[in-house]
């Protein structure tokens, strides 16, 4: 692109589009990309960076994989999409087969959808309408963790962090949520039985008004990069059996190999009663989500009035998403995903540590292709955007909290020059 095409396309875009969580006004400068390949995102100008974001957990197996290009040249030749009322078609029905046969025996039944966000939201649909449907219209609120993220639509802002998220400003529009504390014992340390005890208060005094408890297993993501103990999954679970709360997991992030268990709930063997898939199942080449339910849910939700779900997108179960997300989930189940997180996780563990030594450091945690440095003071998003492209990465922090969450397919050389970055960057913090 010539330097003039080049600048008018910079201008447009800053007086026309809205990025994430923008200013119209006053937004922070945006970089051109050209193309993507591999790890590596090639800027208008020329530059390369390695990529450290997987475009937000979603492109585990790189940019551009020959495999995935092929899938949606082959599916959009034939067929790009078409309704999915009344109508189905093979992409959906394999990618279905291929998603029952990874995730637990007991979630049979798969909603697909746009968006995480989507798929959130269609899973609160369906534990409202469980308990609708049981008799007890009553038990319509959500009970959930601090610290949480679960997307930007009504009800799924309801269930994030109240303080992190936007509560404050949507105040008399959102629902107003149950939530017990951020569980507070890590994991891989030992497991302390009072982690659960204001959740278990919480659902004693709550249970006749609580439809589900929804939160992310294992990892916290956009709510704050925390990794807590899998026990509180399992205590969890037996909760909420024990008060009739149906369990959500919003696996959106965390699905897919991420956190060194094809799913996190893995960690707890812990089977909850509705799954949110979403980001990685196309490994990051289309939007699309997946809510999985279990026959219990599902045939309770149809005995009842009136008889069916009710939700259905205009792009329900997209063919070309389909496709690829088939192509995707095929191409990671066939490589070595687990040897390559776990040589991630040692690497990432290595060399962010000395971080931890940085006066301006507050902690220094990894699990899986996941590394965090967290920060005392908040960052300066702008300088710091420069700071990483200068260097040839592409990092996006956010609050207090540096991290990285790379492609699979990163070598270890690559991963070497996103966490020197990494520290120098909270090396300049100090
Ligand atoms: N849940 C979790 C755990 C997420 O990380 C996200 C996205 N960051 C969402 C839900 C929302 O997904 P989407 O942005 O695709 O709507």
């Amino acid at each position: 692109m010539d330097q003039q095409s080049l600048e008018s396309l910079i201008t447009f875009d800053r007086d026309h589009l809205w990025h994430p969580y923008t200013s119209m006004r006053d937004p922070l400068p945006v970089l051109p990309v050209e193309s993507a390949n591999g790890v590596r995102i090639r800027l208008a100008d020329g530059r390369e960076l390695i990529d450290g974001m997987s475009s937000w957990w979603a492109a585990i197996h790189g940019y551009s994989h020959p495999a995935l290009v092929a899938a949606m040249q082959e599916q959009a030749a034939t067929m790009a999409h078409v309704m999915f009322g009344g109508l189905t078609h093979e992409p959906a029905v394999e990618l279905g087969r291929l998603l029952l046969a990874i995730t637990p025996d007991p979630l049979t039944r798969i909603f697909f959808c746009d968006s995480g966000s989507v798929s959130v939201e269609v899973a609160l649909k369906m534990a409202l309408q469980y308990q609708h449907a049981l008799g007890a219209p009553q038990k319509h609120r959500l009970l959930t963790v601090r610290g949480g993220y679960h997307g930007d639509t009504f009800h799924a802002m309801s269930a994030c962090d109240p303080v992190t998220g936007m509560h404050t400003l949507f105040a008399g529009s959102l629902p107003r949520q149950l939530f017990a504390p951020r569980p507070a014992c890590r994991f891989g340390e030992a497991w302390d039985p009072a982690d659960i005890a204001p959740m278990a208060g919480l659902l004693e005094r709550h249970a006749d008004e609580v439809a589900a408890v929804i939160l992310e297993p294992v990892v916290q993501g956009a709510g704050g990069m925390w990794f807590y103990h899998p026990q509180y999954l399992r205590e969890l679970r037996r909760l909420c059996h024990q008060y009739r709360v149906l369990l959500i997991l919003d696996e959106i992030a965390t699905g897919f190999g991420r956190t060194g268990a094809l799913f996190a709930c893995e960690h707890a063997e812990v089977v909850p009663d509705i799954l949110c898939l979403g980001k990685a199942l196309t490994g990051g080449c289309l939007t699309l989500a997946a809510t999985l339910a279990t026959d219990e849910v599902a045939g309770t939700i149809s005995a009842a009035n009136p008889g069916a779900f009710m939700h259905g997108p205009t792009f329900m179960a997209n063919p070309l998403a389909c496709r690829v997300a088939l192509a995707s989930v095929r191409l990671l189940l066939d490589s070595p995903w687990q040897d390559r997180i776990r040589a991630m996780e040692e690497q990432m563990r290595a060399e962010l540590a000395p971080a931890a030594a940085l006066p301006a450091v507050r902690d220094v945690r990894v699990l899986g292709g996941i590394g965090v440095i967290e920060t005392r003071e908040p960052l300066a998003m702008a300088r710091l955007q420069e700071f990483f492209v200068e260097r040839g990465v592409w990092v996006r922090p956010f609050g207090r909290l540096l991290y990285l969450m790379p492609p699979y397919i990163i070598r270890s050389d690559e991963l070497t020059r996103l966490t020197s970055a990494l520290v120098a960057a909270a090396r300049e913090g100090e």
